[in-house]
Parts: structure tokens; C-alpha cells; sequence
């Protein structure tokens, strides 16, 4: 069973730390496919599902009244899509969309809770993986009121090959501008000076990554803070602080 050796990190760590508990959370875990723009989650309604991601990158996604939206937080294998629901009494006013295609093992979001409440292990890492995505939000208020588009459109690329542990990306300019905050022609311009420096290449809804370099000089220095290298080591050393 796949779940026994979970590619998820958190996941990992918990089998790690506590098997035991590990072996009961299994029972209630499905592997589901994640298909791109597959929503798991609407704002301020509570996730039916927790989903422990595999492969793929999901997107926390915040929208207006008005229908913009802008990606304030992404997942991949280091965490978990709509925890949020399972930790606290409100349902999270954000949404969940799937922007890269992979696989994730799918938990009730109640049987989550109830082992949240049993397990302080599971509980521990997972409030300490709450503080990374409560870091990620900040950080992305931050970046969309200070930095320029270029810089942020950089940056979001690196973080995605980076959660996607690809170098080659299938999003279109449209997506982009969504994902991004930023109007399309804003981020078309943004691409096209990308491209002109020799940081990426696109045809045909594939963004390629061809200088990381480049890519890293245009970005801003959000990137840094937000890199998952950086916030792995952090996620250790929480984890570390609570498990001892
Ligand atoms: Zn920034």
C-alpha cells in the first residue's frame, strides 16, 4: 500500500514519530488523482476532505465579489490542502484549486479532528505546518503591495518549479494573471521581459525555466523566505522542538 511508505512529507514524519497512530490514521485514507483546476475546497465552507498532497501543487486561492482571484499560499508534498477546516471552529475564507496535476491521499476532515484530538504528535505538526502557510500569507500580502510585477511573476515561477520539481510548467497567461494578482497585459509584459533576458521560454501554455540565475536576479526577495528549502528546515526544526 502506497500509504505505507507516504511520499507526503508530513506524513512521513508522522509515521516516523508516532507509528502506532500512523497505522490507525491509515484506515480512513483514499489516494485520489488531483486533476488541474480541480477545486477541494470553496471559501468559508468546511472541506468535506483533508488532502495530504503527493505529487502536484494546489493553490490557496483568495477571490473578490467581483470574481479576481490571486494565489496567497501553495502546497505540494511537504503539506496538506484545507487542514485549516479540521483545526479550527470556522471554515477558512479561502478557496482550494489544484494548479499542477498529481496525487494526494484524501482524509475525512473529520476523522482528521478526532485524530488531531487523540494524537499530539499529529497535532504538533501540524499546527507547525499551520505557521508555515500563516507565514505564507503574510509574505504574499507583502510581495503584492510592494513588489513589481516582473519580480512577482519571477518569483511565483521559481516557487512553482520548485513545489513542482519541474522545470517545465503547463500555465497559460491567463492563469498566470490570476495566480499572480496582476492584469494579464501586466503579466504578459512581465513574461516577455522574462523571456527577453533569457530567464524563461513559453509556447503554447508551457512556461520553461532556462536560467534559474536569471530567473532568481529578476525575483524579489520573497523567494527567499518562501523557498520550500528554507521552510523544510523550519518545518524540522519545529518539529523537532515538539516531538524533542
Ligand atoms: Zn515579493
Amino acid at each position: 500500500m502506497t500509504a505505507i511508505h507516504p511520499r507526503n512529507l508530513l506524513l512521513a514524519e508522522f509515521a516516523r514519530v508516532s507509528p502506532d497512530a500512523y497505522e490507525r490514521f491509515l484506515v480512513d485514507v483514499d489516494q485520489v488523482s488531483l486533476k488541474r483546476g480541480a477545486v477541494l475546497g470553496l471559501a468559508n465552507t468546511a472541506t468535506e476532505f483533508v488532502y495530504f498532497v503527493e505529487s502536484g501543487v494546489v493553490s490557496l486561492v483568495a477571490s473578490t465579489r467581483s470574481g479576481q482571484s490571486l494565489e496567497v499560499a501553495v502546497v505540494s508534498r511537504e503539506g496538506v490542502a484545507g487542514v485549516a477546516d479540521a483545526l479550527g471552529q470556522h471554515p477558512f475564507p479561502y478557496g482550494w484549486v489544484v494548479q499542477l496535476p498529481g496525487t494526494a491521499l484524501r482524509v475525512p476532515r473529520r476523522v482528521v479532528h478526532d485524530h488531531i484530538l487523540s494524537c499530539s504528535d499529529l497535532h504538533g505538526l501540524l499546527m507547525a505546518y499551520s505557521q508555515l502557510v500563516m507565514h505564507q500569507l503574510a509574505q504574499s500580502a507583502v510581495c503584492n503591495r510592494f513588489h513589481t510585477s516582473v519580480q512577482r511573476l519571477a518569483r511565483w515561477l521559481l516557487l512553482t518549479a520548485e513545489h513542482a520539481e519541474s522545470q517545465r510548467l503547463e500555465l497559460t497567461h491567463e492563469y498566470l494573471a490570476q495566480m499572480v494578482g496582476a492584469p494579464r497585459s501586466a503579466v504578459t509584459a512581465a513574461a516577455s521581459a522574462l523571456r527577453k533576458d533569457g530567464a524563461i521560454d513559453y509556447s503554447r501554455g508551457v512556461v520553461t525555466i532556462c536560467s534559474e540565475l536569471r530567473l532568481r536576479r529578476a525575483a524579489c526577495e520573497c523567494f527567499d523566505g518562501l523557498s520550500s528549502s528554507r521552510l523544510d528546515r523550519e518545518r524540522r526544526s519545529s518539529v523537532a522542538l515538539i516531538v524533542r
